[in-house]
């Protein structure tokens, strides 16, 4: 159960006129399933890392969205993802627009917490935040029409914890010397993603 205290707002197609953030905005998508070619964009969710979460449910025709496009691809707003590669290539298919600059809290854990391979949004959230995230609606219909409770507490829980998540791993890299590293590979998640929808997303390039 999430205990922060939440507030939800459900938009359809795109965010309402008139809001705006700064800073760094906490990201997720959430679709069919784990190809972007085949299976679309449901939500995206956004936190200002404020309790607040702005959803907002695609019909799966119109993807038009110009305010969510325009905070999207804000070049001022740091977007901070968990598994950034994955989000970028949805949001690149179905919006047309690139999520940068960018911020990975799953690149950040695999720098810094080497003495663990659990790397899972609910690991981060137990181990540096004491926080117990559930994940009981994770592979649910997300194309539904009418969602349920539990599935936009869900939706909502994956972006409430991103800016703590950030600030925490943010420390743990300063003290490894391994900032630097960190802001390279989340440059290069916008060339990885483009590489998974162009094709090469089994394979690794630097490997021998
Ligand atoms: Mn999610």
């Amino acid at each position: 159960m999430v205990t922060h205290e939440q507030k939800i707002h459900l938009h359809k197609n795109d965010l309402p006129e008139g809001l705006s953030f700064t800073g760094a905005i906490a990201v997720d998508t959430e679709t069919l399933g784990l190809k972007p070619s085949r299976d679309r964009l449901c939500l995206v969710q956004l936190s200002a890392g404020d309790g607040e979460v702005h959803i907002v449910q695609m019909d799966g025709e119109n993807y038009d969205a110009p305010n969510l496009k325009a905070v999207l691809g804000d070049r001022a707003l740091v977007k901070i993802f968990h598994y950034a590669r994955f989000d970028l290539a949805v949001i690149a298919q179905y919006l047309n627009v690139h999520a940068a600059p960018l911020w990975c809290t799953k690149i950040a854990s695999k720098l810094t917490r080497t003495y663990t391979d659990r790397h899972g949004l609910k690991d981060l959230c137990r181990e540096l935040l004491g926080v117990d995230l559930s994940k009981a609606q994770q592979s649910s219909d997300w194309g539904a029409a009418e969602l349920s409770d539990a599935q936009l507490n869900y939706a909502a829980s994956d972006v409430l914890h991103l800016h703590a998540l950030k600030e925490k791993l943010e420390t743990m890299l300063d003290r490894e010397g391994r900032r630097p590293m960190a802001e390279a590979c989340f440059d290069f998640v916008l060339v990885r993603s483009a590489m998974d929808l162009a094709g090469w997303d089994d394979m690794d390039i630097f490997a021998h």
